[in-house]
């Protein structure tokens, strides 16, 4: 594989791209308008230069990313010559069974399609195209350039050829990666969904503060951060849908708390906009 194409530029989109590009794939990154992909394009590139400065990235393959690297509105142009297509577009069945369902005519025949879904069915996705068995979840984690996990989700018409194919990609990415049979949430979502609704149920209870609630996942339990910290990188509003794909599915364990849906009403989205959990300035 020389060539892969991510679509969306949010704050999974860009690190994709990132990852892909320091591994020396030619990456076309898509999104709705040019504005985004402008903004996106800053991001990714104070990401290398910051990767460079800290010698962490050596010249040559700083510069080779950079030149790796395409942001291309036109999903035609972006997506018609790679291998592999990674969507990481918001958190919504339909929007994502429509971007399958035109990749499946872009794409060559043999092209794998992926999807950085949290919580929902490569199965499902899957059965809207010619090619099931090309179609699975790879789930990366946030921040994507520090995860070492992609979750591989297994649909259930998925080829062994197709997961094999992600895993050598996972490789090539540096990452570790874990096979996954399809259920809501796989591993990682439908524990930490819980954790993080448990943890926003104890704020509005009054048990503790954030901050404590926090310290004490940390100190105590040895959390590499807290779980309301962690749902303000991620996204309220994401986190949100993740919560209500899993009560969906799952049933009332996984009610997304009362707070949660309040913040999200109210614009407060996590570290993206600025206040969640916690004021960021
Ligand atoms: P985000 O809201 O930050 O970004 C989504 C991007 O998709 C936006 O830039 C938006 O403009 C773009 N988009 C919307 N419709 C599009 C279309 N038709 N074509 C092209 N681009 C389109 O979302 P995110 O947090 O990056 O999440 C993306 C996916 O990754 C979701 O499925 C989410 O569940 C999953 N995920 C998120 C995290 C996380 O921590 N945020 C972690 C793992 C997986």
């Amino acid at each position: 594989m020389n060539q892969v194409t991510i679509i969306g530029s949010g704050v999974m989109g860009k690190g994709i791209a990132y990852s892909c590009a320091i591994s020396g794939y030619k990456v076309y990154l898509n999104d709705l308008n040019e504005e985004i992909l402008q903004h996106a394009k800053t991001a990714i590139d104070r990401l290398l230069d910051g990767s460079f400065e800290k010698g962490f990235l050596k010249e040559a393959n700083y510069i080779s990313a950079k030149e790796n690297l395409h942001y291309e509105v036109d999903l035609e142009t972006a997506a018609k010559d790679s291998q592999l297509v990674i969507e990481a577009v918001l958190e919504k069945m339909d929007l994502k069974i429509d971007i399958f369902k035109k990749l499946d005519k872009i794409c060559g025949a043999e092209t794998v399609l992926a999807t950085n879904t949290s919580t929902m069915s490569p199965t499902e996705i899957g059965a809207q195209t010619s090619r099931p068995n090309k179609v699975v979840a790879m789930h990366f984690f946030n921040p994507v350039h520090k995860m070492k996990l992609i979750e591989i989700i297994r649909g259930l018409e998925t080829s062994d050829e197709t997961v094999q194919f992600v895993k050598e990609v996972a490789s090539q990415l540096n990452k570790e990666a874990v096979e996954v049979n399809e259920f809501p949430g796989f591993v990682t979502s439908r524990m930490n969904c819980l954790i993080g609704n448990e943890a926003m149920n104890m704020l509005m209870e009054g048990v503790a503060s954030a901050k404590d609630i926090d310290k004490a996942m940390k100190l105590g339990l040895n959390h590499p951060m807290g779980p309301l910290e962690l749902a303000d990188l991620v996204g309220l509003d994401t986190r949100l849908r993740n919560m209500e794909y899993l009560y969906e599915t799952l049933g009332e364990k996984y009610r997304p708390c009362p707070l949660l849906v309040k913040y999200v009403k109210a614009g407060r989205l996590g570290k993206k906009s600025g206040s969640g959990f916690y004021e960021y300035t």
